[in-house]
């Protein structure tokens, strides 16, 4: 399978290209940076510290080799743009950029109707078997037990709540039978007034180099559950998704999860 990293320079794509070249199955053909980064025409193995790949970093996908799945851990704007090229050449694509606002949603899912596309908050085989048992625990402790949710990600991160924390809360709203967006408290400050029962509270820590923490807590007055997620290496983000560009092979048009590709559903 012959596969393009875009954002080859990032945290993300730069575990992405050293996921690429150890796995079986998959070859990297082409990587791309932002206009003007110093990474453009580095050989993209040296950029990450491996053997020569002979794939030279380049700053369009035209200028890349022909490939069959696209792996974007970028930003919105650049995602909208790759998936663009994704269509018009009959690729398939894995996304694990964050931070879509409803209108970016929208137009990604018009953009890539008719590609075979896997997109996913977290890659992770433990985060996504998280996101299961948090739906089975909310459809077993009803709403007299307080759910909240807890995340924690290094300095640079530029989104929040993260996208886990925010597949973490579908998942207990689907749990409920509720919309996350009806019963969702992304901030507290002042007078807040007394908690809301049934609403799902948000938290969140920036700081230093922490990889991803996630937290789902079910408090009630006599008792607490806590499912919890800590990632200690981007590897594991970049494993799932070279895990989930080889399960698109045998996949038609359509937009998919991680956890269709672990056979969670
Ligand atoms: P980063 O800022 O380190 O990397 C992003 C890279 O994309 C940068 O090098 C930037 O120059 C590059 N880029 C921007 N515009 C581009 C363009 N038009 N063409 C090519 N490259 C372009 O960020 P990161 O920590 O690697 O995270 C990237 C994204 O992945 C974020 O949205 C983050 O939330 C998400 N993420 C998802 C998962 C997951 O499992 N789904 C895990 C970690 C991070």
């Amino acid at each position: 399978m012959r596969i393009i990293i875009t954002g080859a320079a990032g945290r993300m794509g730069q575990m992405l290209i050293r996921a690429v070249a150890q796995a079986e199955g998959v070859r990297l053909v082409g990587a791309t940076e932002r206009a003007g980064s110093p990474a453009i025409d580095q050989d993209a193995g040296l950029l990450v510290g491996l053997e020569m790949l002979n794939v030279h970093v380049k700053d369009h996908l035209n200028l890349c080799d022909e490939a069959d799945v696209l792996i974007d851990f970028t930003a919105p704007e650049a995602c909208l743009s790759h998936a663009k090229f994704v269509a018009e050449h009959e690729m398939a694509m894995v996304i694990g950029t964050t931070g879509f606002d409803a209108e970016q949603q929208a137009e990604l899912n018009s953009i890539l109707k008719n590609t075979p596309t896997v997109v996913a908050a977290n890659y992770s085989v433990g985060v996504n078997l998280a996101l299961s048992l948090i739906e089975q625990a909310a459809k077993v402790l009803s709403a007299d037990y307080d759910a909240e949710i807890y995340e924690a990600h290094h300095k640079h991160k530029v989104d929040a709540p993260s996208g886990t924390a925010l597949a973490m809360g579908k998942a207990l709203a689907a749990g409920r039978d509720v919309k996350l967006d009806d019963v969702a408290v992304y901030s507290r400050e002042g007078m807040t007034g007394a908690r809301e029962s049934g609403s799902i509270g948000f938290s969140v820590v920036r700081g230093g180099n922490i990889v991803g923490d996630h937290k789902a807590m079910f408090i009630a007055d006599e008792e607490r559950i806590e499912i919890n997620h800590f990632a200690s290496d981007r590897m594991v983000f970049a494993k799932g998704a070279v895990r989930a560009a080889l399960w698109l092979a045998g996949q038609g048009a359509g937009r998919y999860d991680m956890q269709d590709v672990l056979g969670l559903k």
